[in-house]
């Protein structure tokens, strides 16, 4: 296991949209062991494949002690509507209000290409939605309706 590092706003990375993964192998758990590894050091909620530099369809989110290792993510069910701040460890220097879904399902597979259904609501399922938006190459800000300080 090893850290890497976060790119940052500006390389064009981020703005790439990422690949399905076909391949549930040794370098994805390798991958997913490095991206936790990235994301404790940081003390973020979430990390996604693209903000190491890596162009696959892979995200981690550590909510409430439990972290998510989603692969191939499909948002399957959204409803409802609520604004709160975001921040992103790829986006240093200011956080920003963002409208997303109250209440998410989704569909997901494990490092062993088993399949999840994962039902999210309020701020979990906003850092599931923030972490699948950078596998499409969209950053926070594109959403953001205030900007705030830090
Ligand atoms: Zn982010």
């Amino acid at each position: 296991m090893a850290r890497r590092n976060i790119v940052k706003m500006g390389d064009p990375v981020l703005r790439k949209k990422s690949k399905e993964v076909t391949e549930f192998d040794g370098r994805l758990g390798c991958l997913l062991d490095d991206m936790k590894d990235t994301l404790h050091f940081a003390e973020g909620l979430g990390l996604a494949a693209p903000q190491v530099g890596v162009l696959k369809r892979v995200c981690i989110v550590e909510y409430d002690g439990v972290l998510y290792e989603l692969v191939n993510p499909v948002l399957t069910h959204a409803e409802g509507k609520c604004t709160d701040d975001e921040g992103c460890l790829s986006v240093p220097g200011f956080r920003g209000l963002v409208e997303r879904p109250q209440i998410i399902d989704v569909t997901y597979f494990d490092r062993e290409g088993n399949r999840h259904v994962q039902h999210a609501e309020g701020y979990f399922a906003r850092v599931f939605l923030h972490e699948m938006d950078h596998l499409d190459g969209i950053l926070f800000p594109d959403k953001m309706i205030k900007k705030l300080p830090e």
